[in-house]
């Protein structure tokens, strides 16, 4: 595995694993059974460098290149998905479309602070009517004498209610041509009046991930505050979810791999009618698929984000990497599951979340079948 990856990457792979190992893995099963997010943890990864990956040093990043980045998510999903979320969300739809859209000062005011671990940006597309259809968004933003009024509500949003919440990017209505509305990006930070988050509870996956709805009524944000030009919010939406789905593959791989080492491990020590469960052929043949599978999405999803680096287009290939990740992550987690028998479905084993914790993938940040619609496009271009 990764004979072709530089010394870089095969160093920064081992320092992030050692810290999941160390700090993550530990406390996963507790905080998943607790649904609770740990703000404690949060600010353990900021200080581990987790968060801003890709931001220059002198906006407090690390400067580092996307690849590095997935290979981080990787391995921290590769342990446990909800602090994975966390640091993907975080990354990719909180910070770059700022870093990428923003001007000067809102680079200079936001950046620095979300790269800690002490604040956390989120990134609100999604609404109870705009899912799929991201141009069904209802909130709307009105200017008036220099400040943006927000009246709406965001579902389903990633770090979006914790006490260490700060803010989210909002895509919202500021006008109408015809019958087509101007979608706006707005940076809209949560101590303002009116500002309201519920925690989601209850979740099948991402237990210990913070996920929330929040309302906005008449919020009141400076007409500065616009990230982008009037109007072209879509566009930076979801050139935003080009990059961010990478992020959503390199969790599908990383939780694969994890669920594949561990039925690995455990087809060795089990043994049933005297042997080893791994010797027979039809569980050394179920390890074979796994291991098949996830080289050739890794393969895939490391082709996708050097075009990323190399600053050539990737859109494809990352739809591509985000459903065929997505999609092994479900196989190989069902599979290990299979392999540990009666034990993977003890909460005890964290195998049992792995299977359950897949599940979001073929879902957020586009759909299985959007992202088909999307690479389809591009092949009948
Ligand atoms: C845990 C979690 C975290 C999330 N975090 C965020 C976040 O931080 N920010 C954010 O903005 N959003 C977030 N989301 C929202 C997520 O991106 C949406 O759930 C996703 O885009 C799908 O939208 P939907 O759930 O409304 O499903 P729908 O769009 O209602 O889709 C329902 C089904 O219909 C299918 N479908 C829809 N349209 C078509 C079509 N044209 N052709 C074929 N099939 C179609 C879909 O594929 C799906 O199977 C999050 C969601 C979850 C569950």
């Amino acid at each position: 595995m990764n004979e072709l990856l530089e010394k870089n990457y095969i160093d920064y792979r081992e320092k992030v694993r050692a810290f999941a190992e160390e700090v993550i893995k530990p406390v996963a099963i507790e905080l998943d059974r607790k649904e609770e997010f740990s703000v404690e943890l949060a600010k353990k990864m900021g200080e581990a460098g987790l968060f801003g990956i890709t931001m220059p040093r002198e906006l407090g990043g690390q400067g580092l290149d996307y690849l590095s980045y997935i290979i981080a998510i990787e391995e921290v999903a590769r342990v446990d998905s909800s602090p994975a979320a966390t640091i993907a969300a975080h990354n990719s739809l909180g910070i770059t479309p700022i870093y990428q859209f923003g001007t000067e000062a809102q680079k200079q005011e936001f950046i620095p602070g979300l790269c800690t671990g002490e604040k956390l940006w989120a990134f609100g597309l999604t609404e109870v009517n705009a899912g799929s259809d991201a141009k069904g968004v209802e909130t709307t933003a009105d200017l008036q004498e220099g400040q943006w009024i927000i009246n709406g509500s965001k579902m389903f949003i990633t770090n979006a209610a914790s006490d260490i919440a700060a803010g989210i990017t909002n895509l919202a209505i500021t006008g109408w041509n015809g019958d087509q509305k101007e979608l706006t990006a707005i940076l809209t930070p949560r101590d303002t009046a009116g500002y309201v988050t519920v925690p989601m509870r209850d979740k099948l996956m991402w237990r210990s991930a913070d996920n929330a709805i929040m309302t906005f009524k008449n919020v009141k944000v400076p007409e500065e505050n616009i990230l982008g030009k009037r109007g072209e919010g879509i566009k930076i939406m979801l050139s935003t979810l080009d990059g961010g789905r990478l992020s959503i593959a390199a969790m599908g791989l990383g939780l694969a791999q994890g669920a594949y080492e561990m039925a690995l491990a455990h087809s060795k020590v089990r043994k049933q009618f005297g042997r080893p469960i791994s010797e027979f052929q039809g569980i050394y043949f179920k390890l074979a698929e796994m291991a098949t599978k996830i080289e050739l999405a890794r393969n895939t999803l490391y082709k996708a984000c050097r075009l990323k680096d190399a600053g050539q287009p990737f859109g494809e290939l990352a739809a591509m990497s985000k459903l065929y990740c997505s999609q092994i992550a479900k196989e190989v987690s069902d599979e290990a599951v299979q392999i540990f028998g009666g034990y993977g479905l003890m909460r005890e084993n964290h195998v049992e979340r792995f299977y359950r914790d897949q599940r979001l993938l073929q879902i957020g940040e586009g759909t299985s079948e959007i992202l088909k619609m999307v690479i389809a496009r591009y092949e009948l271009k």
